[in-house]
């Protein structure tokens, strides 16, 4: 059988991209790889069926435990983020609900730093714990309170790197060393970072999590969630997947595969962005707070420069002396982002995180969570830095003006 082309860790991150995990020959002679969108694969004799099961032979069976095109991206993504193994599941929560429900049982606990995606708090509160599995949140960055907090009953620690929407970064040498002193595995939502901006595997964390429907993905066209990890602690996960049937569609493999393979042309444009309008932002007069790793005031700006090698086109931004109408007022003055949640994609996409999703919940939660009436969340698409900049320009020189 053909050996897919994945083992040069020394090449960079965008021939990576391009060529890792692919075949040099394809079906057909095709430079690319086509979309095989069978639903069942079959078997020359009753022979080979028996072979296939004894010798656990690689390939495909059913289109719910795996396709050609998945695959060949799952290679891909370990090469990108120096991991053994990878899986993609058929949503970001996916990966996300899928790692939990194969590594927690009944009367185990997860402990989680607060600041994380809104789902994952409602997954865990309202459905791990129907199923007898305790949560615990822990104040973002407080690693004495989370060593305190683990008992013989934790099993996973888990956070976001960088958070969302408040971009805080995880101290990876003090969440790892406490997962490892304590036999508990760690798990990192790098969905912020991409293997391009962090490599998480490397400082020892055990999974990490991508939702593919953000950078990784790309161009706001397709929903996907990316699992790395090594090949054993992957193996109960990929079975359970196998069962819940979260996988990715082969036409959602096409589309992923060719977006990763601009992933580090749009990160150099994405954090160049992100860099350049944060800083813009900064100096602006009717602006109150920027969050942004690169910018000197972020608290965890030391930590970002010293463990990421970008920040990502994320900016969280506080509008001064704003109540949440004129803060929308800025979001909808606004003429190139569109209003819309995710992030990620080549398209900048604003939005104002009280509005979009925490307008049912009570001021005292939204308060607790850090979410501020006049905060507005930016994702920086690869648009110009330039014209980014001149359109907030504009768009705060308008506010309050009739
Ligand atoms: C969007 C997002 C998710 C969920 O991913 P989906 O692909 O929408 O299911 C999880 N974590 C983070 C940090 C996200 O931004």
């Amino acid at each position: 059988m053909a050996q897919p082309d994945q083992h040069h860790p020394k090449r960079g991150t965008s021939t990576q991209a391009v060529h890792a995990g692919e075949l040099r020959q394809k079906l057909g002679d095709s430079l690319i790889d086509p979309i095989v969108c069978s639903a069942t694969y079959t078997f020359e004799s009753t022979q080979s069926v028996i072979d296939f099961i004894e010798e656990d032979q690689p390939r495909e069976e059913y289109g719910r435990y795996g396709n050609p095109g998945e695959r060949i991206v799952e290679r891909k993504l370990a090469a990108l983020e120096q991991a053994e193994a990878g899986l993609l599941f058929s949503t970001g929560m996916s990966a996300i609900t899928t790692l939990m429900m194969a590594k927690l049982s009944a009367g185990d606990e997860v402990i989680f730093f607060d600041e994380c995606y809104h789902r994952s708090r409602e997954f865990c509160r309202k459905h791990l714990s129907r199923f007898g599995v305790k949560t615990l949140e822990i104040k973002m960055g407080d690693y004495q309170a989370l060593a305190e907090a683990i008992t013989p009953k934790t099993r996973l620690l888990v956070s976001e790197s960088p958070t969302n929407p408040h971009l805080s970064i995880v101290d990876l040498e003090q969440f790892v060393g406490i997962g490892r002193k304590h036999n508990i595995e760690t798990v990192i939502d790098a969905t912020l970072a991409t293997p391009i901006n962090l490599l998480a595997i490397p400082a020892g964390v055990d999974y990490v999590i991508h939702s593919a429907t953000k950078y990784l993905g790309g161009h706001n066209d397709l929903l996907a969630g990316a699992l790395v990890g090594s090949e054993a602690q992957l193996a109960d996960v990929r079975a359970l997947r196998g069962i819940m049937g979260c996988i990715a569609s082969p036409h959602t493999c096409f589309l992923l595969q060719r977006g990763l393979k601009t992933l580090s042309l749009r990160m150099r444009q994405q954090n160049q962005n992100g860099q350049r309008v944060a800083e813009f932002l900064a100096n602006h007069p009717r602006i109150e707070k920027v969050y942004y790793p690169g910018l000197p005031s972020h608290p965890y700006y030391e930590l970002a420069k010293k463990t990421m090698t970008g920040f990502g086109g994320l900016i969280t931004f506080c509008v001064k002396d704003a109540d949440w109408k004129t803060t929308a007022q800025v979001v909808d003055a606004a003429g190139i982002p569109r209003i819309g949640p995710s992030l990620g994609g080549v398209e900048s996409l604003i939005e104002q995180p009280l509005v979009m999703s925490y307008y049912k919940c009570p001021p005292e939660d939204r308060q607790a969570f850090g979410i501020a009436d006049n905060m507005i969340r930016l994702s920086c698409g690869i648009e110009d830095t330039e014209d980014l900049i001149e359109d907030l320009r504009q768009a705060l020189d308008g506010v309050g003006k009739e």
